[in-house]
């Protein structure tokens, strides 16, 4: 039993002799990391034997009444497709998803565990489902257990395991693995120790080769790699209660997080590009690294230069019946700007779109009303300084707001923040052409408000994007009324 858990440093010192006497045997090298492996078992080896002990862990759950079924609940039912899911993101990131007939089996017991068999068998543990939380999660663990399967470190395992109880020089190695003394080693090696009383756990290398690779199917499946260390951190609160469980045989959560921070920027690599292929090596990979860093660094100096030729943005003004007209997959509609009324700031600009709301801004373009046809009728005071003149790339501004919801009669007040921010001067482009345009967000106590990309040649803005807690739309301008410039403010007409 503890000779089990002696195997794997008895091999670290063993594995530069064994790849010299075994080289034509026995020397391997893993996918990706390069990493030089004694095994001569692989999982097309291993396929009977996964097959075998899956049937008799089926068997022995279905006895047992814990064998999870679609048909037990809708709830189960939803939590097979989410792991079967990512399973299929996660298989097709590794590059695996064909070689190998996948099939996820939920087990209701309380072990933190999935088990990845070298026959494409997974085996989630419902123990498991609270500590990954949503699917980030799980595409942590399943990546991380999908990237055993890729390096092989099961047949490395039963390989390491045979030939630390055979003499390195007398031994059969093709023929060991059909001695049946070895037969016990196989189950342990699948991570399902606990079936015959003890375990073959993996090594720090394999360990770390699994997160590693992990990480990388984890990102290309489409989940942010971030994520991971989250999932890592729950995974190290939580004690494991029995000595098969996941964390009794997974590295101390201080070095997983100080490796995963390390790999991050690779795999943040296939985050933001899914369509790159996996690398063939770590220097593939370091390349491709080195390539994102000068895309990133020309990107930023590309975007220096657009904000410096950025014009002077001063708050426009329009000429009476100033029209526009915007998009959006809920519809569209022409805005005109139909009269000036008195308001607390002087004369304000009301336009008018085509299903009857009313905006009220002042003279500087900040929002002081909303009115629907229905009645409907918010008031800021002050106004909403959606924009603050000149705009200028990095210009933040702030200030308290009081609004007047009213309503069928009723009326509601609160006191809150509205805040803004220039964060980019760069092209947009619109049903109504390509605008160079500054994004200008803004939000509302403390929420995403309303993104605006104003167009000084427009003298609006040309995009805007609302927020709300249902999702967000955006709009487009279609079209404008183009007039020349300079135009008459219509306060002063
Ligand atoms: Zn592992």
């Amino acid at each position: 039993m503890n000779r089990a858990h002696t195997v794997p440093r008895l091999l670290r010192r063993a594995t530069a002799a064994a790849c010299f006497l075994l080289v034509a045997v026995a020397c391997v090298t893993v996918a990706i990391t390069g990493r030089s492996q004694v095994r001569w078992i692989s999982n097309v080896d291993l396929a009977p034997d996964a097959d075998r002990l899956f049937a008799a862990v089926l068997a022995d759950a279905s006895s047992r009444g814990i064998l999870v079924s679609r048909s037990d609940s809708t709830a189960d039912a939803r939590t097979i497709e989410t792991i079967e899911r990512v399973v299929a993101k996660i298989t097709e990131a590794a590059d695996v998803s064909s070689r190998y007939r996948w099939d996820v089996t939920l087990v209701r017991a309380r072990h933190v565990n999935a088990v990845v068999l070298p026959n494409g068998r997974i085996i989630v543990f419902a123990g498991l489902l609270p500590l990954a939380q949503n699917e980030a999660g799980l595409a942590a663990v399943l990546g991380h257990e999908v990237a055993h399967l890729v390096a092989e470190h099961q047949g490395e395992r039963l390989s390491q395991a045979i030939l630390a109880e055979a003499t390195l020089q007398t031994v059969n190695l093709v023929l060991a693995l059909a001695n049946v003394r070895y037969r016990p080693l196989v189950g342990a090696a699948f991570g399902l120790g606990a079936q015959f009383g003890f375990l073959l756990p993996s090594n720090r290398e394999q360990e770390s080769e699994a997160d590693r690779l992990g990480l990388l199917f984890m990102a290309r499946a489409g989940y942010d790699p971030a994520e991971a260390l989250a999932f890592w951190r729950r995974m190290a609160a939580h004690e494991g209660s029995g000595p098969w469980e996941f964390v009794s045989t997974h590295p101390s959560y201080a070095t997983r997080e100080a490796q995963i921070r390390q790999w991050l920027p690779d795999a943040n690599l296939y985050f933001a590009n899914r369509s790159l292929p996996l690398p063939r090596d770590l220097g593939e990979l370091a390349r491709l690294r080195e390539a994102e860093q000068q895309r990133i660094a020309e990107a930023r100096r590309a975007r220096e230069r657009r904000i410096a030729m950025a014009p002077l943005a001063t708050v426009p003004t329009f000429p009476k019946g100033y029209w526009f007209e915007f998009g959006s997959p809920l519809g569209g509609g022409r805005y005109v700007l139909e009269r000036t009324e008195a308001c607390d700031q002087g004369t304000c600009n009301v336009f008018v779109a085509s299903n009857g709301i009313e905006h009220v801004y002042t003279a500087d373009y900040a929002e002081a009303q909303y009115r629907s046809p229905q009645g409907t009728v918010i008031r800021y005071d002050p106004p909403l300084r959606l924009f603050q003149w000149p705009l200028k790339v990095g210009d933040t501004w702030s200030h308290p707001v009081r609004f007047v919801l009213a309503r069928g009669g009723t009326q509601q007040e609160g006191r809150t923040q509205f805040a803004g921010e220039v964060v980019d001067y760069d092209s947009v482009k619109t049903g109504a052409g390509e605008f160079l345009a500054f994004h200008v967000r803004t939000t509302f106590a403390g929420r995403p408000f309303k993104d605006f990309w104003y167009a000084p040649e427009a003298r609006t803005y040309i995009k805007l994007t609302e927020h709300s807690p249902s999702g967000a739309v955006t709009f487009e301008v279609v079209n404008f009324q183009r007039t020349p410039e300079p135009s008459t403010p219509l306060s002063r007409e």
